[in-house]
This record gives structure tokens, C-alpha cells and sequence, in this order.
């Protein structure tokens, strides 16, 4: 995974779903940390980069 890929905003699949269910996420930001946040939830999480990109398991929507 191109972490240049991974814009504001980029709506991405997790390989694992979040514990209430949702399976995407949207990055509200990047940089040294992202932070990711889950649509179906909205529960905030803050990840390094090698983090997300383990995690990702498609990009569903892409950013800006
Ligand atoms: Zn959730």
C-alpha cells in the first residue's frame, strides 16, 4: 500500500471489522500519525503509518 494514496478523507476497508461492525473508515488525518475514523461508529483511533497500511485491506473511496 502507497501510503500517497492514503489522502484526507480516503475511505479505506480494514482487513479486521471494528468491534461494533463497520468494516470503513475514513482518514481525517495524516501525517506523522493518521487518524482514522469509523463510519459506522464514528470512534476516533490514531495509528503510525506501518499500522494503517497493515490494517488496510482496500481503498473504497478515494481522497482528496
Ligand atoms: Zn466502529
Amino acid at each position: 500500500m502507497d501510503l500517497t494514496l492514503l489522502r484526507l478523507n480516503t475511505v479505506i476497508e480494514t482487513k479486521k471489522p471494528h468491534p461494533c461492525g463497520g468494516k470503513l473508515w475514513r482518514i481525517v488525518r495524516t501525517g506523522a500519525d493518521y487518524k482514522i475514523a469509523c463510519l459506522t461508529c464514528g470512534r476516533v483511533v490514531m495509528l503510525t503509518p506501518d499500522e494503517l497500511k497493515k490494517r488496510i485491506r482496500r481503498i473504497a473511496e478515494a481522497g482528496q
